[in-house]
């Protein structure tokens, strides 16, 4: 059973609880869910851990401890929660209020919170902290959501609390990924579909640029108002519903950059159903395939990526099929962030190794004299949140 060192050390006795919630990498399916299409993505081995107890405290409030920022955060649980700091409690309490706006009463707890999810990499270490909040206090109210219920009320903290206008697609695979199995998920329906994935001779490996460019946020506002225009245009509620031919006889209607969004996303959305697809067959170069037009996609027609992306990819088609690699794309809304690469599973280190020194050589040019050093790791699809400890 894991253990939580840090509570013990703090708390002085062992926790009486240990609940965890995964990050997560979408392997393909970008800037589809606001159009309501399809995404695939699945949870990480990299999880975010609360261990706790019943507070031995007076005071109505959730104490938590973060190793990482080593900042101490506290929760007044005998009044209706609102945001307060740090900044970094308010995806707690959001989660928290989500409980209260239930008619659940939260009791004053102590809380020593860990985590191996990379923070702001793209990674969703944000759903990872609402989702391990929300399964910790289902875990002490005896409150059981349904787990669409679970992941909305934590995407609904990410809203309210965090001010962050996410889609639904974190929060859900946070809480239903299953350990060696994709998430299909229907953005408009909200369905889900488990894709089994347990093949030992292919890995997912992950490549953080750790760049991350800021004009990111308007950006984003941006497509999605042109994928809105482009909708209109075509007569139809949200992009999923159009077709690749009714945006070519549109053509003239829109202007090119409005086309080239919507080519994007119409196209994006049908990959999406085809790499499930080519994942059920085991299909691993077509998979890749699907993954590298994605990211010629996203950097030429949505126009999200980046230098330091691109270069992932380059270096990944250039090391090919030969070397072990499948296909690559940039993950995540991009400007920055990580990459996605599918490999067979026994070359994952000589892999790692080629992309860390190809990648630093091409990043020699600007900001780091000396290149920058990307962060790489590998994981196969994991369990989505689990309580370790009840
Ligand atoms: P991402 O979700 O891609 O990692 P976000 O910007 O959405 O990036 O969320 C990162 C923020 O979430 C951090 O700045 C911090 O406020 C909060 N956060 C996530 N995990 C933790 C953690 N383990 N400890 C403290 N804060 C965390
Ligand atoms: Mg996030």
């Amino acid at each position: 059973m894991l253990k939580v060192p840090e509570f013990e050390s703090i708390f002085g006795r062992p926790p009486r609880w240990i609940v965890a919630a995964p990050g997560r990498v979408n392997v393909i399916g970008e800037h589809t869910d606001y159009n309501d299409g399809f995404v695939l993505p699945m949870a990480i081995e990299r999880y975010t851990v609360m261990a706790a107890d019943i507070s031995e405290s007076s005071a109505p409030r959730i104490l938590i401890h973060d190793s990482r920022a080593r900042d101490t955060a506290q929760i007044d649980v005998s009044k209706p929660i609102a945001k307060a700091d740090p900044r970094w409690s308010n995806y707690i309490r959001g989660v928290a209020a989500g409980f209260q706006s239930r008619g659940v009463k939260i009791p004053a707890l102590e809380v020593a919170l860990v985590s191996t999810v990379p923070l702001g990499g793209g990674l969703s270490s944000s759903a990872a902290l609402e989702v391990c909040a929300a399964t910790l206090l289902e875990t002490v109210t005896g409150t059981k959501l349904d787990p669409i219920e679970k992941a909305l009320l934590c995407q609904k903290a990410e809203h309210e609390f965090a001010g962050v206008p996410c889609g639904i697609m974190d929060q859900f695979v946070s809480v239903m990924g299953q350990k060696d199995h994709l998430l299909l998920l229907d953005c408009r329906s909200r369905q889900t579909e488990l894709v089994p994935l347990n093949d030992p001779s292919v890995a997912w490996l992950i490549i953080n640029t750790n760049v991350k460019h800021e004009l990111s946020g308007g950006e984003y506002a941006r497509r999605r108002a042109q994928c809105e225009t482009a909708a209109n245009i075509l007569g139809v509620p949200a992009l999923r519903d159009a077709t690749a031919d009714a945006l070519e006889r549109a053509r003239g209607q829109m202007d090119l950059f409005v086309f080239r969004r919507a080519r994007h996303v119409i196209g994006e959305i049908e990959r999406t159903l085809q790499a499930a697809q080519g994942i059920r067959n085991s299909d691993w170069p077509a998979v890749g395939r699907h993954m590298y037009a994605s990211h010629y996609s996203l950097r030429d027609d949505f126009e999200v990526s980046c230098k330091e992306l691109d270069a992932v990819v380059e270096i990944c088609q250039s090391i090919g099929l030969p070397g072990g690699v499948y296909g690559c794309r940039m993950t995540g809304a991009g400007f920055g962030g990580s990459c996605v690469a599918l490999v067979e599973a026994g070359a994952v280190d000589a892999i790692t190794k080629q992309i860390a020194t190809a990648y630093k050589a091409a990043t020699t040019a600007d900001e780091a004299k000396n290149g920058i050093e990307p962060t790489i790791f590998s994981s196969r699809p994991a369990a989505g949140a689990t309580v370790i400890k009840s």
